[in-house]
């Protein structure tokens, strides 16, 4: 497998007409083959028109089938390692240990879903049988399946160019329900998303899946990525980025004849409560725990600890002085793109040059580009609560400490949060649970995922978890992106009445093959 500039469509390798695009090697600023000419009106068709041809096909295969589709993609992923980790690598600047952890995730991601595929309840089968006495009225015969809701645009994102990208989290659920998908690569790492695109083109072909099963293009979000979500035959939207091209999405979506579901990751603070025992028992573990996470991957991750929500207390100064020293040490660190670390710069500016805001400490100033050095702040409850502001996503490491003067304060500001990926609380058994529990019930409306004596960063992909939350985490709070509840974003239920035998689905027959769990009148 090698990559060669082309976008793929259904078995097609396809050259742009469009502005080329280059990946940047953020490290060293330098420009990498090949050039990735942008698709057009054309290929957006071409694509949509494979993907709506595939869907009735790809939406009956069996669970069997279905299950060795993700699998071998999985298999592709893994005989080629050493190659996406590489191109990975020189794309996002991020370090080869990390990238093999995260293509690790992406393959046991996809292995995961053939796993859920197979149990089958994701069909949701309930079945209640006919009662022609029961009187008044009689019942007829009802059963509910759900069935995908047809080919699903996937964009990928910049800060996770395997787990969130091509093959990702969003593909990995999508096609677990049954939908095809048009993936519109991210531009800041084509090689990567063409190597991975290959592998999952490779596994259409050698599964006999339908060739629109899968499309990946290239080109700028205005131009291909609106082209894709206005086109009649798509049907839902998979998206992690920033606010602006989410809610633009969403906006495009809403406004078609026929309006489609915008599945958005957006903007997080991921919000930090030190309660006051904590604070004064384990001052330097939680000093440690929490410049750690804030320094993760250069803090570009959606879950990173942007607030730390702190009462004034005797120990706070010192604990501060710690967290400030640990901040000022830390090592510089490639950032993903010239235009994030560009955002990253100006979100800090933005704090250093607010008379409300303090700079406890700043990270060493480095040499190369594209460096992220760590900015610790802190700044009152009152102020928090009079400038909005302060409750934008600075992407990268940096962080706000709130010092509040009441537990009340600290409620309200809560309460003021706009709606979070993450809250996170630290506690020691002795700290006030009334106190704590007035707190969960508020972040219980505010975010996805309470972690308590932990850090948020590290997202565990299994049944439990809720990657999602409240608006502008995302832009649909009943669902998450990582994990196995993510299928039932691209699944709708149809109920079948009074229908002959054998024109059921398979999984509502009795005794059917599929042997998948129901409910059957209710048990
Ligand atoms: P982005 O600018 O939102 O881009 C993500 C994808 O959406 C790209 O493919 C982009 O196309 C497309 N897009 C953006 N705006 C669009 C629009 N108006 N219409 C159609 N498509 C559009 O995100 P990014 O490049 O990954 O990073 C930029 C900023 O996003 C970061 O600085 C950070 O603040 C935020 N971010 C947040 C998270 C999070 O998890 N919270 C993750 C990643 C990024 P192009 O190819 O034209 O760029």
């Amino acid at each position: 497998m090698a990559i060669a500039g082309n976008m793929i469509i259904g078995q097609e390798l396809v050259k742009g007409s469009k502005k080329a695009i280059y990946a940047v090697n953020p490290a060293t600023g330098e420009h990498l083959q090949p050039a990735y000419l942008g698709g057009g009106a054309q290929e957006v068709d071409r694509a949509c028109v494979l993907a709506e041809k595939a869907f009735d096909a790809y939406r009956e295969t069996d669970l069997e089938s279905r299950a060795k589709f993700l699998e071998q993609i999985a298999a592709n992923l893994a005989a080629n390692v050493a190659a996406i980790v590489e191109r990975a690598g020189l794309e996002s600047g991020l370090p080869k240990a990390r990238l093999e952890s995260e293509l690790g995730r992406t393959i046991n991601q996809l292995k995961l879903f053939a796993e859920e595929v197979k149990a089958g309840r994701w069909i949701g089968v309930r079945v209640d049988t006919a009662m022609p006495e029961r009187t008044p009225l009689p019942r007829a015969d009802l059963r509910l399946r759900h069935i995908p809701l047809g080919p699903v645009v996937v964009f990928g994102a910049s800060n996770f160019p395997l787990a969130f990208s091509v093959a990702g989290g969003d593909t990995a659920s999508a096609f677990a329900a049954g939908c095809p998908v048009i993936v519109k690569g991210h531009s800041a790492h084509p090689g990567t998303s063409e190597l991975v695109g290959l592998a999952i083109q490779a596994a259409v072909k050698s599964c006999d899946m339908p060739e629109g099963t899968f499309s990946l293009l290239f080109g700028s979000g205005a131009d291909i990525g609106t082209a894709l979500v206005s086109d009649r035959r798509v049907k839902a939207v998979g998206f992690t980025g920033s606010r602006s091209g989410g809610t633009a999405l969403m906006k495009i979506a809403a406004a078609r004849p026929e309006p489609i579901p915008v599945y958005a990751e957006m903007s997080s603070i991921n919000p930090v409560y030190l309660m006051p025992e904590a604070l004064m028992n384990r001052a330097d573990s939680v000093a440690t725990g929490f410049v750690n996470s804030l320094l993760m991957g250069s803090g570009q991750f959606c879950t990173n600890p942007g607030l730390m929500i702190v009462k004034e207390a005797p120990g706070l100064d010192a604990f501060l002085s710690k967290v400030a020293g640990l901040v000022s040490v830390a090592k510089p660190s490639t950032m993903l793109t010239p235009g994030i670390h560009e955002a990253y710069e100006l979100g800090v500016a933005k704090l250093k040059s607010n008379n409300h805001v303090q700079l406890l400490a700043q990270a060493q100033e480095a040499s190369g580009p594209n460096q992220c050095c760590a900015c610790l702040f802190a700044t009152t409850a009152e102020a928090f609560l009079g400038d909005p502001k302060l409750r934008d996503e600075v992407f990268g490491s940096s962080s706000l400490i709130i010092r509040c003067k009441t537990d009340e304060e600290i409620l309200e500001l809560t309460n003021g949060l706009e709606g979070q990926l993450t809250a996170t609380v630290l506690m020691n058994p002795t700290d006030n649970k009334r106190f704590t529990k007035s707190l969960v019930s508020i972040l219980e409306r505010k975010v996805g995922r309470i972690l308590f004596n932990g850090y948020p960063t590290g997202v565990e992909v299994c049944p439990a978890m809720v990657h999602g939350g409240p608006f502008p985490a995302t832009s649909d709070s009943r669902t998450t992106s990582v994990g196995t509840e993510a299928i039932w974003r691209f699944l709708r239920p149809v109920c079948y009445q009074d229908f002959p035998s054998d024109l059921l689905p398979e999984a509502l027959k009795d005794g059917n093959s599929w042997n998948v769990p129901k409910l059957v009148n209710g048990r």
